[in-house]
């Protein structure tokens, strides 16, 4: 899937979106004056640790926790829909690049931890913005940006003239004119997020976004997100692999 090119009217800043794991749940000890110490003596996946060692709880085996055996028992509650134990784990996922239509879609997901830009307190003056695939491939990129240019001049033009309106004792001084100014800003603004959502949160949102009918940005997000959290766990092999014969997630059957 081709990503989406944020630009800045000055030109390309990068391929973004860039996605990053910034979090990730760990299993720990913790001592009885609260230092941390992260189990890296593990073998396997530590997140999937984790989960299967919460899982074990359940059936109160006394078998020795493997690698192999985690990947086991992951395998089975994923095929089975005991996937309430997946929660155990989190994943911290910085967003940059991406437009205001995809993080509008992403906060949609309901059980997740979400921290985004705020263009009440920040100016967006110089704003970067992404230009759809279609714009580029009908040639319209010229026109987009001049569109694009004449909405950054209407906003800087309002913030001006609410500033002046608050000198001028029109507006209370707390007003914050940002946040009206904002009101003129387009779709393809380009917004920063931080998600949390747990390994269950995120199969669904995978099986949400990656599908034929969702929109290209959000799907091309999840694409990158699932090559990442394939290297971390193995939580997600079995959408991994369903995407990888087919592309898509349009008939994959998630049991939960
Ligand atoms: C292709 C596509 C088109 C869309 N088009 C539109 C649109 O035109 N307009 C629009 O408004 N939205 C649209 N959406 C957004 C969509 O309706 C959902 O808000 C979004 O996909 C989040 O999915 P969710 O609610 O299933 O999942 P999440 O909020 O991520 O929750 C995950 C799962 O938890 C369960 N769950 C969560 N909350 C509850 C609850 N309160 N009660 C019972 N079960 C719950 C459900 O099983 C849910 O699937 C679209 C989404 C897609 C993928």
């Amino acid at each position: 899937m081709k990503q989406p090119r944020p630009q800045t009217l000055e030109g390309v800043t990068s391929m973004y979106p860039e996605v990053e794991i910034v979090g990730l749940s760990l299993p720990v000890e913790v001592s009885d004056e609260g230092k941390i110490r992260v189990r890296d003596d593990l073998e396997g996946f530590l997140a999937d640790r984790l989960i299967a060692d919460a899982g074990r709880t359940c059936y109160q085996t006394n078998e020795k926790a493997t690698a192999e055996k985690d990947l086991l028992l992951i395998k089975n509650m994923a095929k089975s829909g005991h996937t309430s134990v997946f929660e155990h784990a989190n994943i911290t996922i910085r967003i940059r690049g991406g437009s205001r239509s995809f993080t509008h879609q992403l906060v949609r997901h309901r059980h997740q931890a979400i921290s985004q830009e705020s263009q009440r307190y920040c100016d967006e003056g110089s704003f970067g913005f992404v230009i759809p695939p279609s714009i580029e491939e009908a040639g319209l990129e010229d026109l987009y940006k001049q569109k694009i240019q004449q909405a950054q001049q209407a906003y800087l033009l309002l913030q001006d003239k609410l500033n002046e309106a608050k000198k001028a004792g029109k507006l209370s001084k707390d007003r914050k004119t940002n946040e009206d100014a904002r009101f003129i800003l387009p779709n393809a603004v380009q917004s920063e997020i931080v998600i949390t959502p747990n390994f269950t949160e995120l199969r669904n949102m995978f099986v949400k976004r990656l599908t034929s009918h969702a929109q290209w940005e959000i799907f091309g997000v999840f694409e990158i997100i699932l090559k990442k959290v394939v290297k971390i766990s193995d939580v997600f092999d079995d959408i991994n692999e369903y995407f990888q014969a087919n592309g898509n997630l349009d008939t994959f059957k998630l049991v939960a």
